[in-house]
């Protein structure tokens, strides 16, 4: 299997490409720290992460994954 971002080969028991994996438990595990500061849905998140010129390419590509997918 390929990973549905990028097309490269999955890790093994994963659902993404190594760097789209890294970039997945980033995403979530900085998703749960905004969460205790500011009360933001994971949509809101996700946008606001998008935006920001620090985030990386690979972060950038997996939530323009998520939009795509669940019509965010
Ligand atoms: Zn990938």
């Amino acid at each position: 299997m390929d990973c549905p971002v990028c097309g490269r080969p999955i890790i093994e028991n994963g659902e993404y490409c190594k760097y789209h994996d890294e970039a997945n438990s980033n995403l979530y595990s900085s998703y749960e720290e905004w969460k205790k500061a500011l009360p933001i849905s994971w949509i809101e998140y996700l946008i606001e992460v998008e935006e920001r010129k620090e985030t990386g390419k690979w972060v950038k590509e997996l939530i323009e994954y998520f939009r795509t997918i669940k019509s965010l």
